[in-house]
């Protein structure tokens, strides 16, 4: 074995919720070759390259963000206050003045660096510049499923419809054969790119058997201007340009009628809940105990900074276990079992890689991390799971792996000084706030 982790509380994620008190993971080759109990590992110890103690640790599967622009957070805070249509514009006059490919991997990198240290090590990731987001994914060692977007307008980029095919070509030439890279379609959304344009994308991601991701059903004001515009509301237009199946994570999702739950339950599309982002800019919020009543695969994300102020998937899950209580007055929707799946496998399964990620299974991708349960906060734990939604900051996750390699180490990032990344964006500060002025 290449490594063997022991001694911990394992939280496997696997689809029976097995919880092993006193367990850990055997690796080899970057993959889980057992999830055990410490007695059952320990002859594995004996002859592995290397053994970690996860006594006063919780063990369990790496993190799943299906919706995020990690770049963006070079706009941390800037821009506040604001509904998402006047917002988006300042955003847009931001990211014109302020993104090359250069400034896209620093932001990125920024982002990715954030979500690594917070235990989440793979990432749906919609931006300008999908080779640099790769780029910034392998500086860090996170997963990362991304590639070519689709916008009608020129955007940052300037590409025009052919540009922006022959781009989504060349990614999945470059990274189709990747493990670290699951290549993806991501249109903007069904308010920024025409019918036929939409189904152009959905075609070369079905030629490629890749995602298709984009923004949908996010404010009242889209919903009506895409009625306005087809005489569809967006679910059932997506849904009559053939764009929705079990390949497809629809982002946001806030305003939805009984009929469009029903369209995605089912066609099988998944959703990337987003809850903090949703509140903040007063989008509202997603009927996700019904979406779940109905089957439907509800995955959560992020979003970017610029709108959430910071990609923590803790605060996301924790939103998500409490919000919808507090919304129906039911405190039995979202279970903690159903909020640790959406953090977990129904990202994997979200992403089609449900055989690869989201559990501590043999065969699987060894992406793991591991909680100190030695806080204040944290103890006692009658229920592993119960704290993990609860009670878990993201500063509590110590050690992160990805396929097996060490990529946080007690807190710091193993393949990249972060310290360089921080006094770029420092740098660049004044001519970010200069470029709204
Ligand atoms: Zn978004």
């Amino acid at each position: 074995m290449d490594l063997v982790i022991s001694n911990a509380i394992v939280v496997t994620c696997d689809a029976g919720g097995t919880v092993i008190t006193d367990g850990g993971v055997a690796v080899e080759n970057g993959r889980i070759a057992s999830a055990a109990s410490s007695a059952e590992l320990a002859p594995l110890s004996a002859n592995a390259k290397r053994v970690v103690d996860g006594s006063g640790h919780i063990l369990m599967p790496g993190i799943i963000n299906t919706h995020c622009h990690a770049a963006d957070s070079l706009f941390r805070g800037l821009v506040e206050d604001l509904a998402l249509e006047p917002w988006l514009q300042t955003v847009w006059k931001a990211e014109g003045a302020i993104l090359n490919p250069d400034t896209s991997r620093l932001g990125s990198v920024l982002g990715f660096a954030e979500l690594l240290l917070s235990g989440v090590t793979t990432v749906m990731d919609m931006f300008w510049y999908p080779t640099e987001t790769v780029r910034a994914a392998r500086t860090v060692g996170i997963r990362v499923a991304t590639g070519g977007i689709f916008f009608d307008p020129p955007g940052v980029t300037g590409h025009d419809l052919a540009g922006r095919i022959a781009a989504a070509e060349d990614f999945f030439d470059e990274f189709g054969a990747s493990d670290d890279v699951f290549p993806s379609i991501l249109p903007h959304g069904a308010y920024t790119v025409a019918p036929e344009n939409l189904r152009t994308a959905k075609a070369i991601a079905e030629r490629h058997g890749a995602l298709f991701s984009t923004h949908a059903a996010e404010t009242r004001a889209e919903q009506a201007d895409v009625t306005g515009r087809y005489g569809r509301s967006i679910i059932r237009h997506l849904d009559f340009l053939g764009l929705l199946d079990e390949r497809t994570v629809l982002a946001h999702c806030v305003h939805l009628d009984d009929g469009e739950i029903e369209i995605l339950a089912r066609t099988g599309a998944s959703v990337a809940h987003n809850p903090m982002s949703n509140l903040k800019l007063a989008s509202g919020v997603a009927r996700i105990p019904d979406m779940l009543d109905a089957g439907i695969n509800v995955a959560l994300g992020t979003d970017g900074a610029i709108s959430g102020n910071d990609l923590d998937m803790w605060m996301a899950l924790r939103l998500a276990a409490t919000l919808h209580k507090g919304v129906s007055g039911r405190p039995e929707v979202v279970t903690t079992s159903q909020a640790l799946a959406m953090l977990t496998t129904a990202g994997a399964k979200a992403l089609g890689a449900a055989d690869r990620i989201g559990s501590l299974e043999p065969g699987k991708f060894a992406d793991m991390i591991l909680i100190d349960l030695k806080r204040p906060h944290a103890v006692p734990v009658f229920d592993p799971i119960t704290h993990l939604v609860y009670s878990t900051a993201k500063s509590d996750v110590r050690h992160v792996f990805v396929g097996g390699e060490q990529v946080v180490r007690d807190g710091v990032l193993t393949r990249h000084d972060i310290g360089q990344t921080i006094a770029a964006v420092e740098h660049l500060a004044p001519k970010i706030a200069a470029s709204i002025a």
